[in-house]
């Protein structure tokens, strides 16, 4: 939850006078409310410890009586091609809104269907804690999961990492997944539940890689941004994603420096990193790899881009160039790595040395080309994610 709560209560008209209380009193809440008039709520993201503008924003909206509210951005750009998304079950399931209720780039509205009815509303589908341990619940005992402390945050909550596999031989391969480098990047981790649906299902493809390889995930590597609703991107002095060289600010990223080289040893071993683009717009509306500089590194993600595009089995499509974003192109470029290094170049200095590919995968929150992102077809992405490692892994031949 933020550490200032916006809980406000408006008369809104006469002679009959309804209410709304708006609030982001839980994990992963955010917003500022500026004013509430008449029928409409005024609201932006809470931009704390953020340099510049990012559009993180998860309120709860509560309305007194069944009627139409108007909710108006007080800030550009926050709202996506699609609008916004909004749960009626507390944040565990998300629905696009109605395109009739998407009244223009920042205006939308929502018609509560009865009294004192709460309902969430972001420019996402937020995930946070709780969403995870009510997907994992359904694998309790699996011997093939395995979930512990990967080690705690700055501000002491677990941050816990998920591993998977038979853990019946030495493992010829490791495979890491590693979200939320930015907090607010939650479509990241309806990826994961689709990696870890697809490893866990039993098909023969997937015990096969179970077989000979172990996988680990890391769901929350901000976890504390995550929870308290912070952007992450671009947190002052510098985010996570660039916290991978010099001394790390932060306890997770020197956690994974430390630990993930211990965790792969001499075994041959792939890094992944999951995070969603900007909000809309130009580049920011499709799935892509982000290439690396170095020419071995970018070639071998080329491949596993070829892989994915010529396997994948679900709805959302990529194609191993329209759905990659070449090193010196738009934003990807060593001057928006000046703070420091990205996970995936913290990753490359091993390239060569154990490790096989690294990639960034920017997943994004409403549109892949002309397709609707849902949790369900991000979930399938994931599974064709997992699938294309797999086959990726059986074109190379392990040295030991
Ligand atoms: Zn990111």
């Amino acid at each position: 939850m933020k550490r200032f709560i916006t809980a406000l209560m408006m008369i809104s008209c006469a002679p009959v006078c309804a209410q709304i209380r708006i609030d982001a009193d839980f994990a992963g809440g955010n917003v500022v409310i500026d004013k509430i008039s008449s029928d409409t709520v005024y609201f932006r993201p809470d931009l704390t410890g953020t340099q510049g503008k990012w559009f993180y924003w998860y309120f709860r909206a509560t309305s007194e009586e069944p009627q139409t509210w108007y909710f108006k951005a007080t800030q550009t750009n926050i709202l996506t091609s699609s609008g916004a998304n909004y749960s009626r079950d507390g944040g565990y399931t998300w629905q696009r809104i109605d395109p009739d209720d998407h009244l223009s780039t920042n205006l939308f509205s929502h018609t509560f269907t009865k009294g004192d009815q709460s309902v969430r509303f972001s420019f996402g589908q937020p995930y946070t804690q709780r969403n995870f341990e009510r997907f994992i619940k359904k694998y309790q005992g699996d011997s093939q999961l395995k979930i512990s402390t990967f080690c705690h945050s700055g501000k002491g909550r677990e941050v816990e990492q998920i591993l998977i596999s038979d853990f019946e031989n030495e493992p010829d391969y490791k495979i890491l997944f590693v979200a939320r480098n930015h907090a607010c990047e939650m479509m990241a981790n309806y990826l994961i539940e689709g990696i870890i649906d697809a490893l866990l299902s039993g098909a023969p493809e997937m015990d096969t890689l179970l077989a000979k390889a172990e996988i680990m995930i890391i769901p929350f590597v901000d976890k504390d941004g995550v929870e308290e609703g912070d952007q992450g991107k671009n947190r002052l002095p510098r985010d996570h994603n660039r916290d991978y060289s010099g001394a790390s600010l932060y306890a997770t990223t020197a956690a994974i420096r430390k630990k993930i080289p211990e965790w792969a040893g001499n075994t041959p071993w792939v890094a992944i990193d999951l995070h969603n683009p900007g909000i809309k717009g130009e580049g920011h509306e499709k799935i892509f790899f982000v290439g690396k500089s170095q020419p071995a590194l970018h070639k071998e993600q080329k491949k596993l881009a070829y892989i994915l595009a010529v396997t994948r089995r679900g709805p959302l499509s990529f194609e191993k160039d329209h759905n990659f974003l070449t090193f010196g192109e738009s934003w990807n470029k060593s001057t928006s790595y000046q703070k420091g290094w990205p996970f995936s170049e913290w990753a490359a200095s091993y390239f060569g040395k154990g490790l096989l590919v690294t990639t960034t995968i920017e997943f994004p929150y409403a549109l892949n080309g002309p397709q609707p992102i849902t949790a369900q077809n991000t979930r399938y992405f994931g599974k064709d994610l997992i699938y294309a490692l797999s086959h990726y892994l059986n074109h190379h031949k392990p040295s030991k």
